[in-house]
C-alpha cells in the first residue's frame, strides 16, 4: 500500500458493500467512510439500534441510502446466509465488497480455564460465521467486476500470546481462511485480504485493557485509508496479502 495513500472521492461509486459490526466501533466507521466515497453500504449487526444510528449517520451526511440486516452471527445458519445473499442479488444485482469485521473477544484467561461455551461462541462468531456467508455471497461477489473481501485479523492471529485463547486461535483461523480462499480465486476477479487494525480505541480495545488510557490510541477514523485501499480499485492487484495499520 502506498504510504499516505489518498482515496479519490469517487473511489467506491456504484460499489455495493456489506460491512458486518456495522454499528459500533472500527466496522461504524468504516461504513461511514464507505459510503462518504459514494459506496451503497448493507450494514449487518446484533443491536438493530445502532444501526439505525449509522444508517441516519450516512444519510444526513448525504451517502446512498443503506440497507440494515439485523442478525445475530452467533444464531445464524448457511440457510441465513443463503437467503440473505439471494436478497442482496434481487436487490443490488451484485456484490463488489465485504468486510468481515464483527468479533466477539470473551474473556482473556488461562488456557485450561476456557469454557466450552465460551470457545464454541468465538469460533462461530468470528470464524464460522464468515466461512459461511462467505460462502453464500461468492456468487453475488462474482456478479461484481472486481470484488473484494476483507477480514479483520489482530496482532494475536499472527504471533500467539498467553490468556488471549481463543480470540487468538480464531484469528489465526482468520488469516488462513483468507490464504486458502485468496490462492483458490487468484486471478479470477476476487480477491482476499486481511487487516490487522492494531491497538485502536474502541469497546472491544476497553474490554481488553481497561486500565489503559484510550486517548493514547489511534481511533477508527485513523485507519481508514487502509480500508478504503483495500475495498477500492486502486488495490486490484492485492490479493492475500495481510496488512498492519500503523501504530498511532
Ligand atoms: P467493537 O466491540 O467496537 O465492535 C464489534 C462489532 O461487532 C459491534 O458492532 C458488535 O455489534 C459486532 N458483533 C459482535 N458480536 C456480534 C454478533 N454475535 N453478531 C453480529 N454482530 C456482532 O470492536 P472493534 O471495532 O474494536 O473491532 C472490530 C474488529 O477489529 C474486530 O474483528 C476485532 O477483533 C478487530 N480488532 C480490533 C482491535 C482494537 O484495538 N479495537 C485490534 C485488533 C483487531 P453490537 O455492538 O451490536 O454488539
Amino acid at each position: 500500500m502506498p504510504t499516505k495513500y489518498q482515496a479519490a472521492e469517487e473511489l467506491l461509486e456504484n460499489k455495493i458493500i456489506l460491512i458486518t459490526g456495522a454499528g459500533d466501533g472500527i466496522g461504524a466507521e468504516a461504513a461511514r467512510t464507505f459510503a462518504r466515497f459514494g459506496a451503497t453500504c448493507i450494514l449487518l449487526g446484533k443491536t438493530v439500534s445502532k444501526l439505525e444510528k449509522v444508517y441516519d449517520d450516512i444519510v444526513e451526511a448525504g451517502g446512498q441510502q443503506p440497507a440494515i440486516i439485523p442478525l445475530d452471527l452467533k444464531g445464524a445458519t448457511a440457510k441465513n446466509y443463503q437467503d440473505m445473499a439471494q436478497t442482496i442479488i434481487d436487490q443490488f444485482g451484485k456484490l463488489d465488497g465485504v468486510l468481515h469485521n464483527a468479533s466477539m473477544l470473551g474473556h482473556l484467561s488461562a488456557f485450561s480455564d476456557i469454557p466450552e461455551t465460551e470457545w464454541m461462541d468465538v469460533m462461530q462468531i468470528n470464524v464460522n460465521s464468515a466461512a459461511l456467508m462467505t460462502q453464500a455471497l461468492i456468487p453475488a461477489l462474482r456478479k461484481a467486476q472486481h470484488a473484494s473481501v476483507v477480514f479483520t485479523s489482530s496482532g494475536v492471529g499472527k504471533k500467539g500470546r498467553a490468556f488471549w485463547g481463543t480470540y487468538a486461535v480464531s484469528k489465526f483461523a482468520t488469516e488462513g481462511m483468507m490464504q486458502v480462499l485468496a490462492s483458490e480465486f487468484e486471478n479470477r476477479g476476487l480477491r482476499f485480504n486481511c487487516i490487522n487494525p492494531g491497538a485502536t480505541r474502541t469497546k472491544m480495545r476497553a474490554s481488553a485493557y481497561p486500565a489503559e488510557d484510550p486517548m493514547t490510541l489511534k481511533t477508527p477514523a485513523d485507519l481508514m485509508p487502509v480500508y478504503l485501499y483495500l475495498m477500492g480499485d486502486d488495490s486490484l492487484n492485492v490479493n492475500g496479502q495481510s496488512i498492519d495499520c500503523q501504530p498511532k
